[in-house]
C-alpha cells in the first residue's frame, strides 16, 4: 500500500521531470519548512507536496536538485547530515548515504553545501525551474546565485538568463492520478467513511462537539492514516451554517442536526468528506426536507461528473436543485433564472461545489483553461458538495428555518467509462443513516 523511497512511482515521474524541462535547465525544489507552534515546539512536519511526489523524501531541510543530461548527475538531493547524538533526541535522518541508496539521488550532500554546489549547475543552464515563495529563506540564498550565474553569462558565454515555475508542469502531472495514486485516495476513503459512521453511532445529546471529533480522529489514527487532511469540523445545530466552524465546544442537543466535514490523510493523499445527520435521532419532517435537497442537489452534481464534461457542470446541475429548494421552502423569491442571475441565493450557498482533491485537499490544477471551465478527463478527482446554510440571525430567512447548516460532500474520480464515487461507503441516505443515529 505504501510506497518505498526509491519505489518506481517517484522513479517514473522524475524521469518525466527531467524530460518536461530539458537539457540546459536545472531545477530546485525546496522540502517545506519547518514552523513553530508555540515556543520552541514544531508543529507535526509534513513533507511539501510537490517535493514528496518527486523524491518520496519526508524529512525537513531538504534541497531536490534536477539537470536533464548534466555529467554530475541528473538528480542531486541536500539532507541533514546524519548526527547520532541529534538522531536520539529528533529521530532517525537518511543522510547522505541514505539519500543515494534509498531515495535514488545521482549524487548527494549536506544541506550546507547547497551554495557550493549550485553555482556548478547554474553556469551550464540557461532556465532555472525554482518554485518563488514556497521557501522564503531558500528563496533568498537561490535568487542570489542565480543573479550571481548571470551576471557571469555574458563572459564565459553560459549561464541562466530565465526563471520559470515548475509547479506549471508538476501540478499538471498531479491533477492526474495514476493507479498507485488512486489506490492510496481509495484508502483515506475508506477510513474517513468509519470515522463518519462511528460519529453517526456515538453522537448523543448533551454531549460536546469535541468528543466527536475525537471519535473522528481515533478513527483515523487507529486505522493508520497520519491524522485528519484539514481540521476537521463538527458543527451541531446553528455552528452548522458557520462553514470552517473548527472551535468544536458546543453542548449538541438530541435532535438537532450535526455537520461534520472530515477526512483522513493516508500517505500523503487526502479525503474530504461531509455528513450530515440528526443528533441520535430520525430527521423531523423540516431536517428531512432541507436535506432531501441536498441530497437530490448532490445527486444531480455527481450525475455530470463525468469525462469530456465541464468542471463547472456539477457546480450548475447542483445549483439549479438547491435554488428551487430555497424557492420551494421560502427563502428566496423570484424565478430561478432571476434567483441565479441575481446571485440572491449566494446568502444561503455561498460555496462552490467541487475543488481538487489529491495530496492537497484543496489540490493543484488550474479550474479553467483560457478563460473556459476545464474539460474533466479520467484521473482527476474532485469533490462535489453542496449546501444550504441558514444562519440563526438571518432576517431575510423565515424563523424556523433559522440556524441550520447542511452539507453533503463526496469524492469523485472520473473514469474512462464514467466515474466512480470513492467516498460511497459514507452513509447519506436517510435510512441508512437514521440505522446509525438511532441503532
Ligand atoms: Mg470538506
Ligand atoms: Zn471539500
Amino acid at each position: 500500500m505504501s510506497f518505498e523511497g526509491n519505489g518506481r512511482p517517484f522513479q517514473a515521474r522524475r524521469a518525466k521531470f527531467l524530460q518536461a524541462i530539458g537539457e540546459g535547465a536545472t531545477a530546485v525544489l525546496p522540502s517545506a519548512p519547518v514552523a513553530l507552534r508555540s515556543g520552541d515546539v514544531e508543529f507535526i512536519y509534513r513533507q511539501d507536496s510537490d517535493f514528496y511526489y518527486l523524491t518520496g523524501f519526508e524529512e525537513p531541510e531538504a534541497i531536490a536538485l534536477f539537470s536533464p543530461g548534466h555529467p554530475d548527475g541528473d538528480f542531486v538531493m541536500f539532507v541533514r547530515a546524519r548526527d547520532k547524538e541529534r538522531e536520539t533526541w529528533t529521530g532517525r535522518r537518511a543522510g547522505v548515504e541514505g539519500a543515494l541508496i534509498e531515495y535514488g539521488a545521482v549524487k548527494a550532500y549536506v544541506t550546507d553545501e547547497f551554495e557550493k554546489v549550485l553555482p556548478r549547475y547554474l553556469e551550464k543552464s540557461e532556465r532555472i525551474y525554482y518554485p518563488i515563495g514556497r521557501n522564503e529563506k531558500l528563496d533568498e540564498r537561490v535568487l542570489k546565485l542565480v543573479q550571481w550565474s548571470s551576471a557571469m553569462r555574458p563572459r564565459i558565454g553560459s549561464g541562466p538568463y530565465a526563471i520559470v515555475d515548475p509547479r506549471e508542469f508538476l501540478h499538471e502531472a498531479r491533477l492526474r492520478k495514476e493507479p498507485a495514486e488512486l489506490e492510496l485516495m481509495r484508502h483515506a476513503a475508506a477510513i474517513s467513511a468509519e470515522a463518519h459512521r462511528a460519529a453517526m453511532r456515538k453522537a448523543r445529546g448533551g454531549m460536546k462537539e469535541w468528543q466527536i471529533e475525537a471519535e473522528v480522529n481515533f478513527a483515523f489514527r487507529s486505522r493508520g492514516a497520519s491524522g485528519p487532511s484539514y481540521p476537521s469540523i463538527v458543527a451541531s445545530g446553528p455552528n452548522g451554517a458557520i462553514l470552517h466552524h473548527i472551535e468544536n465546544r458546543r453542548e449538541m442537543r438530541a435532535g438537532e442536526l450535526l455537520l461534520i466535514d472530515a477526512g483522513c490523510e493516508y500517505d500523503f493523499y487526502a479525503s474530504d468528506v461531509t455528513r450530515t445527520f440528526p443528533v441520535g435521532a430520525k430527521f423531523t419532517n423540516l431536517q428531512r426536507e432541507l436535506y432531501s435537497i441536498v441530497l437530490e442537489a448532490q445527486r444531480k452534481g455527481i450525475e455530470r461528473a463525468l469525462p469530456g464534461a465541464r468542471f463547472d457542470d456539477p457546480h450548475d446541475a447542483a445549483l439549479r436543485v438547491l435554488v428551487d429548494g430555497m424557492r420551494e421552502v421560502g427563502l428566496v423569491k423570484g424565478s430561478a433564472e432571476e434567483v441565479i442571475e441575481q446571485g440572491s441565493y449566494r446568502r444561503f450557498y455561498m460555496h462552490r461545489t467541487s475543488h481538487w482533491l489529491g495530496m492537497d485537499v484543496h489540490d493543484v490544477g488550474l479550474y479553467r483553461v483560457k478563460g473556459e471551465s476545464r474539460t474533466l478527463e479520467p484521473g482527476m478527482v474532485l469533490t462535489v458538495e453542496p449546501g444550504l446554510y441558514i444562519n440563526e440571525d438571518c432576517e431575510e430567512a423565515p424563523d424556523h428555518l433559522r440556524g441550520i447548516g447542511i452539507r453533503i460532500e463526496d469524492d469523485v474520480l472520473i473514469t474512462e467509462g464514467g466515474q466512480e464515487i470513492i467516498t460511497s461507503a459514507t452513509p447519506k441516505q436517510i435510512t441508512d443513516v437514521e440505522a446509525l443515529t438511532t441503532g
